[in-house]
């Protein structure tokens, strides 16, 4: 214990004090330049594995100012040049000024994972978007891209789970999720027929969004649709295929579902009262009704979203990417051989 006391050198006790404080800071800094090391070389590593390395290497970025090579990449996704702005962007994630930048490293990879997904990559694409999440959790736009890769992959567990953390950003999910489940009903291999029918019966109770994968799965089984067990639900979404399916066999009892009467009336079928009209239909039961046959209900699809228009429906729109946002716009059309 003397031995000890001897040296409680006051002088002394700081010094050592400081030494300790110098030697903390400077591991602590040898540790934070080596995980930043580390981190940069698993970037380099991750995007070498997917990118041409001669091509990387041919490419000759250093004479170009970062911030045009970013533009020009940027370009090249947008005009569908996929393959050269895929190699911008992985010589960009190359450069160290990228790689110490967070925010422009998960928006890069982001933007390959699109790139990839766009050309039909899907396995490269989902390590792009899974990446960019790594580094930040809340990129909407990798978010939104992956739940469209996994449905395009069907993996519709997987899609759901990434829509359920959307869900935080963008609120309403509703006919997202309800999309999915039903076709997670539809892809289960230990559900018989009946129970699909059953369980896509109950989702458009509660979606009706879901009511045409309902009547569409009903159509494809060759099983009648129980037209009174669909007519409390909202069947704007089907009215084109309740157009081809409601012919002189229907069984012509009031529903009291407007579409259903209408589209019955306008057939000739009957003539109830309509509450909501709609034009076509009324048009078209006008001229039913004095045996004027030379026309016919066509139909187009609007995307409320993007303002595109398409001549079949759609789920999730071809050009945004939207979903649920098929708008059907009946249109009085010729009457030719191929259709009645
Ligand atoms: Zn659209």
């Amino acid at each position: 214990m003397d031995f000890l006391y001897d040296f409680r050198d006051p002088l002394l006790g700081i010094m050592s004090f400081f030494l300790l404080i110098l030697i903390i800071s400077f591991i602590n800094y040898k540790l934070g330049n080596l995980k930043n090391s580390r981190e940069v070389e698993s970037i380099k590593n991750f995007a070498k594995n997917f990118g041409d390395e001669d091509k990387i290497k041919n490419f000759k970025t250093d004479l170009i100012p970062s911030n045009i090579l970013l533009q020009m990449a940027d370009f090249f996704m947008k005009s569908g040049d996929f393959a050269k702005s895929i190699n911008i962007y992985l010589a960009l994630l190359d450069k160290d000024e990228f790689i110490n930048n967070k925010k422009l490293r998960h928006e890069i990879l982001s933007n390959l994972g699109n790139c990839y997904l766009k050309a039909g990559f899907l396995q490269k694409s989902e390590n792009f978007f899974l990446e960019s999440l790594r580094l930040f959790a809340r990129n909407e736009e990798a978010l939104n891209s992956l739940i469209i890769l996994y449905e395009k992959s069907n993996k519709y567990e997987k899609a759901i789970k990434v829509m359920e953390s959307l869900e935080e950003f963008t609120g309403n999910i509703k006919n997202g999720k309800s999309y999915l489940e039903a076709k997670l009903i539809l892809q289960n291999k230990n559900l018989n027929e009946a129970k699909k029918i059953d369980k896509l019966f109950k989702i458009s109770t509660e979606n009706s969004f879901v009511v045409r994968l309902y009547l569409e799965y009903i159509l494809k089984n060759r099983k009648q649709i129980e037209f009174h067990r669909i007519k409390n639900f909202d069947l704007n979404d089907s009215i084109d295929i309740l157009w081809n399916l409601i012919d002189k066999d229907f069984e012509t009892q009031n529903l009291e579902s407007d579409i259903i009467n209408q589209i019955s009336n306008a057939k000739g079928f009957s003539n109830y009262e309509i509450k909501n009209p709609i034009i076509e239909l009324e048009i078209l039961q006008i001229l039913t009704n004095t045996s004027y046959d030379k026309i016919n209900l066509g139909f187009e699809y609007n995307c409320s979203e993007c303002k595109n228009i398409f001549p079949l429906y759609f789920y999730r729109c071809p050009i945004c990417q939207s979903i649920a946002t098929a708008k059907i716009e009946p249109i009085i059309i010729k009457k030719t051989n191929y259709n009645y």
